[in-house]
Order: structure tokens, then sequence, then C-alpha cells
């Protein structure tokens, strides 16, 4: 019989520190073979062979794996679907437990519950570790124990139970010699999991620190490297929430409340999943939305004549990245100005954007939309000149990604902003019954 062990199962925490899981695995009584599975579930959806995250994930774990060789053990890659590859596994090796972390998409819930019912068959524990956000689930609740959909009041709470206990690391390290010693897992080529490697170049792991102290004065000009760019690293867990949050509350109280607002998305989508498909307020739902092709392509493609908002999409459509200032701005613009359904966009930016998730990016556009929760109110029009005038009056960030832009007279316009503002309060004000 093959010796017994227990199986860390990696997802969005590809890191071997501070991992609450993985401490949780290794200090247990078996040997742990660490495990990841390119899920062709997830693969599958993808539009680009070259997709950015893909080739992300894929050079994070060959690091990971040569991390891993220091201690005697390799990464076990898998590709295929979760149960299938679940399948296979109990059937090859003599595993005992299986340690993961937390994920709080609807779709991973499902995948989880489904391979916990395979485990349990043979009797295999699973055990599952809060990992990727400080407060989860109910952790954070109105006093009568309901979710808040305000988020004012959660981020007071949340500040006021942020303390050591919370922020604290898994010292992982210590266990180290506990991996079961296995050197001869490969990570497959890119190209046997059916895609290319994108050459793009992602931002550093490591905080940068002067950023972070000068976040309030910066954060809102896109020209400045005035951001941390941390966001695709707090996607996939290849930075620690708890040292993020450690390092927020030494250095700068907005930082911190960005990263409040993070779990902020998190709780509602883990309490209001209806979000994923549909407005978070019901009477939104009645919007009747232009959707008109041609001027969703010209936002898409960064030609509607708004140096601004152009320069916002190029820049994702080149990059994967978009300033936050300027998602506000290219995502109200679609909602308001074109009546472009808001779940149109949200997949744009699914498809593009290397930090896409779920619940930042669906709070993202509600709130744009005015849709959301604790949404930018209806009547609230961003002004692509005006939000220039005050974020980028050099237009150094728009000559950055538009080049041929030289002033406001570059191509036309594809709606005047005085008529879709007065549309969008029309159409707004009539579908939520407030003519
Ligand atoms: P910093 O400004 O350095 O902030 C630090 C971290 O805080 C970020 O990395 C991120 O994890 C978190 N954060 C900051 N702002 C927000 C916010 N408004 N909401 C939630 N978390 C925040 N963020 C994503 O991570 N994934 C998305 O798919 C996503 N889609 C968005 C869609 C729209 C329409 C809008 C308006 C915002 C979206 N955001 C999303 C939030 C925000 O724009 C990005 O997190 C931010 O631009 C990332 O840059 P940064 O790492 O330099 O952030």
């Amino acid at each position: 019989m093959n010796i017994p062990l227990s199986v860390f199962w990696f997802r969005r925490d590809l890191r071997l520190d501070d991992n609450a899981g993985l401490y949780h695995a290794l200090k247990g009584k078996h040997p742990v073979l660490c495990l990841f599975i390119f899920d062709t579930d997830i693969l599958n959806k993808l539009e680009d062979k070259d997709d950015k995250r893909v080739t992300f994930i894929w050079q994070q774990l060959k690091i990971i794996n040569n991390e891993l060789k220091k201690y005697g053990t390799t990464l076990l890659v898998k590709h295929g679907t979760s149960s299938t590859v679940w399948k296979e596994l109990i059937s090859e090796k003599n595993i005992t437990s299986v340690f993961t972390n937390h994920d709080y998409e609807p779709d991973a819930i499902a995948r989880d519950e489904n391979v916990k019912a395979l485990l349990q068959k043979k009797n295999i524990n699973f055990h599952t570790y809060k990992d990727q956000v400080l407060f989860e689930k109910n952790e954070i609740t109105k006093d009568d124990g309901k979710p808040y959909s305000i988020y004012t009041p959660y981020s007071r709470k949340w500040l006021s139970k942020l303390n050591d206990f919370y922020l604290k690391s898994y010292p992982t390290e210590k266990f180290f010699s506990n991996f079961f010693k296995d050197v001869s897992n490969t990570i497959p080529s890119i190209s046997e999991i059916g895609f290319i490697e994108n050459d793009a170049a992602f931002p550093s792991n490591i905080p940068d620190q002067e950023i972070i102290k000068h976040y309030k004065e910066q954060r809102d000009f896109p020209s400045l490297k005035g951001t941390t760019h941390l966001s695709v690293h707090l996607r996939f867990g290849t930075v620690s929430i708890r040292k993020m949050a450690t390092l927020a509350n030494k250095l700068n109280a907005t930082w911190l409340n960005e990263l409040c607002w993070r779990e902020f998305y998190q709780m509602i989508l883990w309490h209001f999943p209806h979000v994923v498909s549909r407005a978070f307020k019901p009477a939104y739902n009645a919007i009747p939305w232009r959707n008109d092709e041609s001027e969703f392509d010209a936002w898409c493609n960064g030609q509607t004549g708004y140096p601004i908002v152009d320069a916002g999409m190029r820049e994702l459509n080149e990059t994967g990245f978009m300033h936050n200032r300027v998602r506000m701005i290219v995502a109200s613009f679609l909602t308001k100005h074109l009546l472009i359904d808001w779940r149109w966009g949200e997949a744009y930016f699914a498809h593009k954007l290397i930090d896409f998730e779920l619940a930042s990016n669906n709070g993202g556009w509600q709130w744009a939309a005015g849709t959301g929760c604790d949404a930018a109110p209806y009547f609230r029009i961003f002004n692509p000149y005006e939000q220039t005038k005050k974020f980028d009056p050099q237009f150094i960030y728009i000559k950055k990604w538009v080049p041929e832009f030289q002033d406001f007279s570059y191509p036309p316009p594809i709606i005047d902003h005085k008529f879709a503002r007065e549309r969008c309060l029309k159409v707004y004000a009539a579908a939520l019954g407030k003519t």
C-alpha cells in the first residue's frame, strides 16, 4: 500500500509563505503533497490562447516548484476537470486528508461541494480555511446579524475588529520538513495545456512602500505611478492579504481602506449571489439598455472620440490593467452615456483584466451603473472632460495611450455629452418610476 498522504490543493493562493491551508496541512501527521489543477471547466471559457492570466499562473507554478525542490518535493500539476482529476488521484494514491483555502465565488463553491462529496465517499477529510481575506462570510455583520449593504458602516466595523489576531501570519516555513519527498513531478509546458505563453510583463509582488506612503495624494492621477499594481497578486494570492494589511496599517489608512473595499465586495457576493447576473437593487433591472453593438465596439477598441475613455480602453487592451479612476470613467461612459448594459462591460473587463476578480469587477460595474449596493446615484454622470481636467490636466496619460490625440478636436465623439447626459437621466428616471 502507498504511504498515507495529505494533499494541499493550491487555487487562488499561489504562495508558500503565510498560507493558511498549507500551514494546517503541514502541521498534520502525514507528509504533504502539493497539487494544482489547470481546471478545464475554467480554461475552456477563455477566449484567447495567449490569455495573460494563464501565463501568470503558469509562471507562478514554476516559481513554487523551484522553491519546493529545496525541500525535496515537487508540485503535482494536473490538467482536466477537478472531479476527473480527483477521481484519478483518489484511486492512485493513499490520500487521508485534503487541505485547501476558501473560494467564495458561486462556481467555486459548487466545485468544492462536488469534490467534498467525492472525497467523503472514500472517507477522506476535506479541510478548508479562510486565507484570501481578513474577514469572511458572517464575520462582519450588522449588530442584528444581517449583512451590510452600505460601505461606510461596514468599513467602520471592519476597522474596529481588525487586530493582531486577524493579521497574524501562518508560519508555514516551520513545517517545510513535512512535504512529501518526491522530486519526480514536472510542470507541463504551456502548450500541453492548450495555451501560448504571453510576453506580458507582470508587476512585481513586492509592495512599493513609497507609493503606499503617498497613496492618498497620488492615487487618482493615472499618469503617476501612484497605485501599487498589487491587484493581480491579491487576485492569485501571490501576496498574503495579512502581510499587505499589516503594511497598510503601519503606512497609510487610505490604502487600508482600499483593501476593505475588496472585502466589502467579497462579502456582498457571498451574501447576495444574485448580483452575478442581476442588479443588486431589483428596480434597476427595468432599465431599457440600448445595447448598440457598433457603439460597444467603439468603446472596446478605444475609438469613442472621448480621449480619456479611449486611453483607458487602450491601456486595458494592451496591458490587461487600467487605473481605477479610469475604470470608473469608462464604466460610467458605457452604461450612462451609451446606455449599454453593465453586464456587457463587466464581461469585457473579465475577458481582458489580469486582475479580474468576480466580486470587485461586479461591484465596480454595478457601482458605476448605479445598479449596485451603495452605488453612484443614477443622476451622477461622470463628465469625461471634467474628469480629464481634474485628473489628467496635462494629457500625459491620454497621450501615452492615444498618440494621435492633439486636442479635443481629435476624432469627433460618437455621442454628444450633453445629449447623452439628458437621455440617461430621462431613461433611468422613467425606468425607476421617478418621473
Ligand atoms: P491600489 O490602488 O494600490 O489598491 C490596493 C488594492 O486594493 C488593489 O490591488 C485591490 O485589491 C484593492 N482595491 C483597490 N480599489 C478597489 C476597489 N474599488 N474595489 C475593490 N478592491 C479594490 N479590482 C480587482 O482587483 N479586480 C477587478 O476585476 C476589478 N474590476 C473593477 C471594475 C470596475 C468597473 C471598477 C471601477 C473597479 C474595479 N476594480 C477591480 C477595483 C480597482 O480598480 C482595482 O483593484 C485597482 O485599480 C487595482 O490597482 P492597484 O493594484 O494599483 O490598486
